[in-house]
């Protein structure tokens, strides 16, 4: 841990430094344009529907019957390939599981407020005010949308940004990273793999090994502490 603490510090003032962290004004902003950004949504096999749709509108009501049942299949959520984990922490291997697939209306009754707008909308929580920024417990953070694992509290290291973050995710199974271009920024966002649901960001100015710095969202996580087995 006294190696990470001269890291933390070093990667401190990297941070501010850099500037790679959004300003709190433009937080105010993000927070005020967020309502106006679409949702993220999944693209649904657009081509096979309507195939099918054609196909079954342009016969009988035996036909319409028939394909009824294929209708659904082709707008069934696609599939994803995560790594499991155990409340231990240990890889129980990949898995080809159906996505998470809900409407804006079913996430916004499933969710918090703030983990609705964080995960959905890709809005970012004011530092220093979420649940884990400065939480050391022992355990793994799953996604606060599906509980799919993220986050291993082994590569959590106070970056001194009032964001939990990470030297790395728990498995690059779980995450998937695109370019982020919003806000005046080139930025790589982060999102669960099998929800979709925004996680946060991650830039090059991390600790040793990986010098990545995974900056999350508290209300995207939920911490669960390391069971023995
Ligand atoms: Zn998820």
């Amino acid at each position: 841990m006294e190696t990470f603490a001269v890291l933390f510090r070093l990667t401190s003032r990297n941070i501010g430094r850099n500037g790679a962290n959004m300003p709190l004004s433009t937080f105010a902003e993000a927070h005020a344009q967020s309502g106006d950004k679409p949702m993220s949504q999944h693209a649904s096999p657009g081509s096979t529907r309507r195939e099918l749709l054609r196909a079954a509108l342009s016969g009988s009501a035996l036909g319409l019957a028939l394909f009824a049942p294929a209708i659904a299949f082709a707008t069934a959520a696609p599939a994803v390939t995560i790594e499991n984990f155990s409340p231990a922490g240990k890889s129980l291997g990949t898995q080809r599981v159906p996505k998470i697939v809900h409407a804006e209306d079913e996430w916004r009754r499933m969710l918090a407020p703030e983990a609705f707008e964080v995960t959905r909308h890709a809005d970012t929580e004011t530092p220093f005010t979420g649940t884990y920024w400065n939480q050391h417990g022992d355990g793994l953070y799953r996604c606060i949308c599906c509980a799919t694992a993220l986050f291993d509290s082994r590569t959590k290291f106070d970056s001194g940004t009032g964001w939990p973050s990470f030297y790395q995710p728990i498995s690059h199974d779980n995450v998937v990273e695109i370019s982020d271009s919003t806000f005046g920024m080139v930025r790589t966002a982060v999102s669960c793999k099998r929800c979709d649901g925004h996680l946060g960001h991650v830039f090059d100015d991390g600790p040793k090994p990986t010098g990545l710095r995974y900056c999350m969202n508290s209300a995207a996580l939920k911490f669960n502490p390391r069971a023995s087995v």
